[in-house]
């Protein structure tokens, strides 16, 4: 309004210094360094997460834990250290983890005579022991003992652990050379239980994704190429960042017999034969974490949804370090008690009265770039007056590039903050659903015109969804060779999509279902 008359647009100064559209890879970084998510530990792809990043996995944990018992899984535990002979029996499996596992060859350390160590050669390990990129293999073996008979099936486990992969390009959350997950490992009496129960994790991870982390997804099954070594069909949730790329948020396995078999878990049936069982394995990991910051950050740093917020509203005492803030800090406590006690997204909501020293606005920002959903603050005139001042984090700025700040009653805030954080996380949601449905790119058939779309520099690169025949074998690594000349992947066939129709731009031959096709993570 005011800004037209007075002909110059007020510019809005945000609290980080990379814009994500000027550098998307440095942005992340910093938002993560900013909002004290996690930092580098000095190991390589290893990275120490904080209080903010881990509070975060922790309500993650809490409600995914929750509908995973709820499914009928019980968790448990096994070793880091799995013997390598596990992983030799499963010849896939082995052949998929071999580049990028840890292994454990010695217990015990002497003197180099220069003043360092070395692993003492009297203490080989008689079979090296890999650090578990993955359980299938110790688990199976467990449950190879545990099935006997089709009244022991289905048999569900997950465990909640840390996992090796050395990968070669790291980056925070995303792709890590430790990382924190669940992996769920079922075993069944047939192919079809073993299906519902792959496709069930699969649906509990979409409807987690969207409900939870607000991060619309596209659920479906990978390519060939893509499985899981030793997998016979592996699906995934997909995301779309806000730069369009893709990021695999979780992903479930159906396994056939091959691991049952490696492992031999075998039971006999009704009919007192001796048979397999199908297996499947499901997991999703901190990188999650990284698709909630690519999905809702912004230039002022994250936007955590409220339901996975550690805490939900931080109330800001404007403390003077005089007499009156005795009177400010009793008044900012009656409002935590009274927000304590309401619910918002099925929980008691989450509060945090934030009395530590220094500067009012300098902690306003802190928590801005850290992503709490609401900031209160509260002065010795609010707290006279009966009055807070409240900051929504997803409606930061004001037209006249203010901070968005609305002083509202105490009773009028405190009536509406459940309902309030409700909104935030209906409103990130609609926000990244909006963006990806807007970015998927329909209607290209040939391979040329997908070379172009994404040649097209400027361009946001989105994904495009394409018709194809579902070739296999060579045919299929044909095509694999031919997007990853153009940087790009397939990441699944969407199981919701419309049905296929005209040809393959690949094979020429007659469609058969949908691909997404896109840059990715
Ligand atoms: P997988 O056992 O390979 O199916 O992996 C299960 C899930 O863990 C994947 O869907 C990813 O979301 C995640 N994941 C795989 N590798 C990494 C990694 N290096 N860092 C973080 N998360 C990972």
């Amino acid at each position: 309004m005011n800004q037209k008359t007075q002909g110059s647009t007020p510019k809005i100064r945000h609290a980080l210094t990379i814009k994500r559209e000027e550098d998307f890879a440095q942005w992340y970084q910093q938002v993560i360094s900013e909002g004290e998510m996690a930092e580098e530990s000095g190991v390589r792809g290893c990275m120490v997460i904080k209080p903010w990043g881990y509070g975060i996995w922790e309500r993650i944990q809490k409600i995914m834990d929750a509908r995973i018992k709820d499914a009928g899984v019980d968790n448990c535990y096994f070793p880091l250290f799995i013997p390598l002979s596990y992983f030799s029996k499963e010849a896939d499996h082995v052949d998929g983890f071999a580049k990028e596992m840890a292994v454990v060859t010695h217990h015990r350390l002497i003197a180099d005579g220069k003043g360092g160590l070395i692993p003492d050669p009297e203490a080989k390990l008689e079979e090296p022991l890999i650090v578990r990129p993955t359980s299938e293999t110790v688990i199976g073996a467990a449950m190879a003992r545990w099935v006997q008979s089709w009244r022991d099936l289905p048999l569900m486990v997950n465990q909640w652990a840390n996992v090796v992969r050395w990968e070669m390009r790291t980056r925070m959350f995303l792709r890590t050379s430790e990382f924190l997950w669940q992996e769920g490992h079922t075993a069944h009496a047939d192919r079809d239980d073993a299906m519902t129960e792959t496709l069930r994790a699969l649906e509990m991870y979409r409807d987690f994704a969207e409900n939870v982390l607000a991060m619309p997804v596209i659920a479906g099954e990978k390519p060939e190429n893509e499985r899981f070594p030793g997998a016979v069909a592996t699906y995934s949730i997909e995301a779309m960042m806000q730069d369009g790329k893709a990021l695999q948020a979780g992903t479930s396995h159906y396994l056939g017999t091959g691991f049952a078999e490696a492992a031999g878990i075998r039971y006999q049936d009704k009919e007192g034969q001796q048979a397999l069982a199908h297996t499947t394995s499901w997991g999703v990991s901190t990188r999650m974490i990284g698709g909630v910051i690519m999905t809702h950050g912004d230039d002022d740093g994250l936007r955590v949804p409220p339901a996975i917020a550690p805490h939900q509203i931080i109330i800001l005492p404007m403390l003077r370090e005089d007499e009156g803030d005795e009177a400010l800090l009793a008044y900012c406590e009656e409002i935590r008690r009274a927000l304590i006690g309401q619910q918002a997204l099925g929980e008691p909501v989450r509060v945090l009265l934030d009395k530590r020293p220094g500067k009012a606005t300098q902690k306003r920002w802190a928590w801005v770039k850290k992503g709490a959903p609401i900031i209160l603050e509260i002065g010795g005139r609010d707290a006279a007056g009966g009055m807070v001042s409240v900051l929504r984090r997803d409606q930061i700025w004001r037209e006249d590039a203010k901070t968005n700040f609305v002083a509202q009653s105490r009773e009028d805030f405190i009536a509406a903050a459940a309902a309030t954080l409700e909104d935030i996380q209906r409103s990130l949601h609609a926000q990244a659903t909006e963006r990806r449905d807007a970015n998927i790119t329909r209607g290209l058939t040939t391979l040329a015109q997908v070379a172009e779309f994404f040649d097209d520099k400027n361009r946001y690169p989105g994904w495009v969804e394409l018709n194809w025949a579902r070739p296999t074998g060579a045919a299929l690594e044909k095509v694999v060779e031919q997007l990853k000349a153009l940087k790009l992947t397939i990441r699944n066939t969407a199981m919701d999509a419309a049905p296929a129709e005209g040809t393959c731009p690949f094979t020429g031959e007659p469609a058969v279902e949908r691909i997404y096709v896109a840059r990715s993570y």
